[in-house]
């Protein structure tokens, strides 16, 4: 049975004392930030600070913002002094994730980190900025090497030197869990995450964070009749497929404030309609929309958010097989709409779609859902921005707005319901896709929306930047876990029935029936 690592590796400490040498001294490496544009008052607090001021202004008339160098103590400690990067969230939390790569170099274990010149909310900003990356460097995905390897970070610690007021984490370390969580599931083998394994590793999560954890198996699917996510599941060898529900409820109410959804499909061959080679080589990733629910979860709970939150995890393979469900089968989902297949590599809409319309029953005030679901939202937005789609269209600038502050940046897409004649079927209630697949990431929600009711808000989260090669943002590995940081940005701290509110600003009631 695969084990849990630590998915917050780093113990943080805060000194709101002036950094002494003899702290200096005790770190392998120190991260000292300055402004932009460094006046030379800006270096006379620091340690070395005229060696360390020319140095910068040497890398600067080249064009670098960042620059190497050592300090005379007995430890010879290293100094990476970098400038602030002042643009968007994106910039800076790359800058923090490139900082931490010069930082790193020499694989120290105790890192400090000390500002100088930054007011008190720029200070704030990027320390948290430095954390984040930080935490997320000396993160582990997992690895099945018998022989010990020479590794990329050995870091134990991160000592903030000299901050008053002490800078509030409690968040940046919260989406820290939910990230590396949902990277560490996702880059599993799919030999070792299976339903079954999967299953264990939630419910042991679920005893570790006391929520409340059911797992609907195949069986009862049928009676709740979920055609549509049995379909897909139906070409699997083992009968372990099914929705995991995770519940938390701090306040012992029954309904739930918030339902996150994720996409588990632990590997996609494609189905009947298989997949080549090369576009099914990493198709174990398929499941990072379940990783981030999950990990967005867990995340919510550190922060012991007041609300109940759900999360359900849609969880199957697609594989090539004889039973496997194929074109034009027409199969009905759990609340009662009939789907005409017509791809079986569109599989990820059909596990959402039962997801979704079972999830909708208990009426949570907002839904959102996440899944590695279109080729072509990552034709659209590259691998870099996600693609997001609301039925509240109110919506869109909540979703940009809160895209742009976390750095993990979204960008909305059309939900005119006039696309649906697209997916008009001669014999079931709606074709599960287009043909041609021509903007099949907004025939997709489409054709999700159908399973969501209309008097529920729900925001949709195609994760096209769940990978991208050399890492995004503050994440330095292809897995991003995508989507974590996004919605805690878009939450805040309000209610989730507050941001339902704010999604439908046509006066529409949140959570109550309306046409
Ligand atoms: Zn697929």
């Amino acid at each position: 049975m695969i084990e849990f690592p630590e998915f917050r590796p780093l113990k943080i400490s805060q000194s709101t004392r002036a950094a002494t040498d003899t702290q200096l001294a005790s770190l392998d490496h120190v991260v000292i930030v300055v402004p932009k544009d460094p006046p030379a008052s800006a270096f006379m607090s620091l340690p070395q600070g005229k060696q360390l001021h020319k140095l910068l202004e040497r890398v600067r008339t080249q064009g670098g913002n960042r620059a190497m160098s050592r300090l005379t103590n007995v430890r010879a400690t290293g100094v990476t002094i970098a400038m602030l990067d002042t643009g968007s969230a994106f910039g800076a939390l790359t800058w923090a994730r490139e900082v931490l790569v010069d930082a790193l170099r020499d694989r120290p274990r105790k890192l400090g980190v000390l500002t100088a010149g930054l007011d008190e909310p720029a200070r704030a900003r990027t320390v948290g900025h430095i954390v984040a990356a930080a935490e997320a460097a000396a993160f582990k995905l997992p690895s099945f090497k018998t022989e010990d390897y020479p590794r990329q970070a050995e870091l134990e610690s991160v000592a903030l030197l000299d901050v008053k007021p002490r800078i509030e984490l409690e968040r940046i370390l919260a989406e820290a869990t939910g990230n590396n969580l949902a990277r560490w599931l996702t880059a599993m083998p799919p030999n070792r995450l299976t339903a079954g394994t999967y299953r264990h590793m939630a419910e042991t999560l679920a005893k570790r964070y006391s929520l409340g954890c059911k797992f609907i198996g195949e069986h009862e699917l049928e009676k709740l009749g979920a055609g549509a996510f049995l379909a897909v599941a139906q070409g699997n060898a083992k009968r372990d497929a099914g929705m995991l529900r995770l519940c938390y409820r701090p306040r012992g109410s029954q309904k739930p404030d918030l339902t996150l959804i994720g996409k588990g499909v632990l590997f996609d061959t494609g189905g009947t309609n298989l997949k080549p080679f090369k576009g099914m080589l990493d198709m174990h990733t398929d499941m990072q929309g379940s990783a981030v629910a999950l990990g967005t979860l867990i995340a919510l709970v550190e922060m012991k958010v007041p609300y109940a939150v759900d999360a359900w995890l849609a969880l199957t393979e697609n594989r090539m097989s004889a039973t496997g469900y194929k074109s034009q089968d027409v199969v009905t989902a759990a609340n009662g709409t009939s789907i005409q297949v017509i791809h079986t590599d569109a599989e990820g809409r059909m596990v959402l779609a039962d997801a979704l319309a079972l999830a909708a029953r208990d009426e949570p005030r907002l839904i959102i859902d996440y899944a590695t679901l279109t080729g072509t939202c990552v034709s659209a937005l590259t691998q870099r921005y996600s693609g997001v789609f609301t039925n509240r269209q109110g919506a869109n600038q909540l979703l940009l707005d809160a895209g742009a502050a976390s750095g993990e940046r979204v960008w909305p897409f059309p939900m005119d319901e006039d696309f649906d004649q697209l997916l008009r079927s001669d014999v079931a209630d709606v074709r599960q896709c287009t043909v041609d697949s021509h903007g099949d990431h907004v025939l997709a929600a489409r054709f999700l929306s159908r399973f969501v009711p209309k008097s529920i808000p729900w925001v949709h989260v195609d994760l096209s930047a769940g990978e991208h090669k050399g890492g995004l943002a503050h994440i330095p590995t292809d897995i991003t876990g995508f989507g974590v940081r996004f919605t805690l940005e878009l939450l805040g701290s309000q209610e989730p029935a507050e941001l339902a509110a704010r999604m439908a600003p046509d006066g529409a009631t949140p959570g109550k029936a309306s046409p």
